[in-house]
């Protein structure tokens, strides 16, 4: 039934349910696409990365300088979450024949890249924590919340 399905990811223990539950719902499809996506957004940007860089510095660096600053963080995480995924999956990757694309989205905020990722890839399906990394024990995240509040398509939240 779901050929494109989206994984929100923020390497939160959710997030590693959310990506197994998408395995075990259409790993063994070879015409499905798990896409596996971290979003980049200054709002998770280090405040020590924006003073290294002398963003927060006495010149303020131009926007074309921010987006290349923010590009070379996602390429670099891009790396990251390609090992990452290869480690939490383990052997059991051998095993899927889905297609996985995984990457990392710059967008103003988690909510935006990832409303806009589905959009772009005409997602099917999001799978996603029920919460991720934040301290605060509530019973649902804030970019659950906002990607239930605007998505288009079906959204599964998992604990
Ligand atoms: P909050 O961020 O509101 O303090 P939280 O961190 O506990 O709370 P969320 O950030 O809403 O909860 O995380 C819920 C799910 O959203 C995660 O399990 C993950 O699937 C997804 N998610 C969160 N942040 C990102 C991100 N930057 N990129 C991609 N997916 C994300
Ligand atoms: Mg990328
Ligand atoms: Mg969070």
């Amino acid at each position: 039934v779901f050929s494109n399905i989206l994984v929100p990811f923020d390497d939160s223990e959710h997030a590693h349910a959310a990506l197994h539950l998408a395995i075990d719902l259409v790993g063994s499809d070879p015409g499905a696409t798990i896409h596996i996506v971290t979003v980049a957004s200054n709002d998770i940007m280090p405040p020590s990365m924006l003073t290294a860089t002398g963003a927060f510095g006495e010149a303020p660096i131009d926007y074309a300088s921010y987006e290349t600053l923010l590009t070379s963080i996602a390429e670099r995480s891009d790396r990251e979450l390609h090992d990452n995924v290869a480690a939490i999956l383990g052997k059991d990757i051998d095993a899927v024949k889905a297609k996985l694309v995984i990457d990392t989205r710059l967008a103003p905020s988690p909510v935006d890249g990832i409303t806009c990722y589905a959009a772009d890839h005409r997602c099917d399906l999001i799978i996603m924590g029920r919460r991720g990394l934040g301290a605060l024990r509530g019973m649902l995240g804030s970019v659950s919340y906002g990607v239930l509040r605007s998505s288009e398509i079906p959204v599964l939240t998992v604990k």
